[in-house]
């Protein structure tokens, strides 16, 4: 018999299952952008699990040792390579070092991105930039090394994204974040056209509200504004992070092939939610504990 409590989406399986047969990527190296922290690590902690050797790419070095002792953990052989996606050279850089110790990677996850809330009337062109940089432009230019990379050798290969929802819904409070999702999320169907023909598998993945330790401040202090987060979600619970990681590990594997150009959302539907009645309208301002708008000298 019903209850009055609603009971959301249930819990997944344990850390360590997985759908996939254990050996799926015996052999394949995967490169994860930002797979030092968060969500990078740990859809590269799934990779691992089914036998992928790991390349992490990003900044600071504390975040390429914590990557590493991850998958060292997990017994997966990896290799750490300091690079901002934002310079081409660094990224050309990185992939040779990726191919000496494994050979050309087999997938390439385009997780690294930047991302601080603000509201558009404060915000500074470098914080735009900077954003747009590393979001937008980094991410197609590791797809564009990865690429040129499988085509000269005539090899297949696959490409993750990982985007927001905001791409198709806008993104109050994140006006550079959304903008440049939203032409990540445009650029796997461009680049998914354009590369089949050379086997390049090109998807999107995008996740909901999955918190974990390594979040920026800027963005914990955005959370920490939401009493209660599993309430505040159509499953009545966050995502958590394993779940992520099955997603990016199915859409790479070989059962995935013919799926390309899509982008799948894993959020238990909050993206699509709306509300019988609409709630008041509250400022990014006011949601953000601001004072008024003053125009000043401003960058
Ligand atoms: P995070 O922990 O802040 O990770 C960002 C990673 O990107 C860091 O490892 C950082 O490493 C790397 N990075 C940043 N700028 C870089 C650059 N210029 N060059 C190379 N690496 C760079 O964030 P996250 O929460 O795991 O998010 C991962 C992805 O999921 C992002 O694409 C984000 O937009 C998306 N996402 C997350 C959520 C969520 O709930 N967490 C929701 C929606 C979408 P370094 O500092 O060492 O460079």
């Amino acid at each position: 018999m019903a209850t009055d409590a609603p009971i959301g989406l249930p819990e997944p399986p344990d850390a360590g299952a997985s759908a996939l047969p254990p050996g799926t990527y015996d052999g394949v190296a995967v490169f994860v952008t930002g797979g030092g922290t968060g969500l990078g690590r740990a859809v590269a902690t799934e990779f691992a699990r089914l036998g992928a050797s790991i390349v992490i790419a990003s900044r600071k070095p504390e975040h390429l040792t914590q990557g590493a002792d991850t998958m060292a953990e997990l017994g997966a052989d990896v290799c750490t390579v300091t690079c901002d996606i934002r310079e081409p050279d660094q990224i050309a850089a990185a992939f040779d070092t990726a191919e000496e110790r494994f050979g050309l990677p087999g997938v390439l996850i385009n997780n690294a991105a930047a991302n601080f809330p603000v509201p558009a009337e404060d915000m500074s062109p470098n914080a735009w930039r900077t954003v747009v940089d590393i979001t937008l432009n980094g991410t197609f230019f590791c797809a564009r090394e990865f690429a040129r990379r499988h085509i000269a050798a005539d090899t297949p290969g696959s490409i993750i994204n990982i985007g927001a929802s905001y791409a198709w819904t806008g993104g109050p409070g994140f006006a550079h974040s959304a903008a440049a999702k939203a032409g990540v999320k445009n650029m796997v169907e461009t680049l998914a056209v354009e590369w089949g023909p050379y086997g390049i598998q090109v998807n999107g993945l995008v996740p909901g509200l999955f918190p974990h330790d390594d979040m920026t401040v800027d963005i914990k202090g955005n959370l920490d504004r939401t009493n209660a987060k599993d309430a505040c979600q159509p499953a009545l619970r966050v995502g958590r992070l394993r779940e992520l990681g099955w997603a990016a590990t199915f859409l790479a594997s070989p059962y995935a092939r013919f799926i390309s150009g899509h982008t799948l959302v894993v959020d238990g539907a909050n993206w699509q939610r709306r509300s019988l009645t609409n709630p008041a309208v509250v400022t990014v301002r006011d949601q953000m504990g601001k004072g008024p708008f003053e125009p000043g000298d401003r960058p």
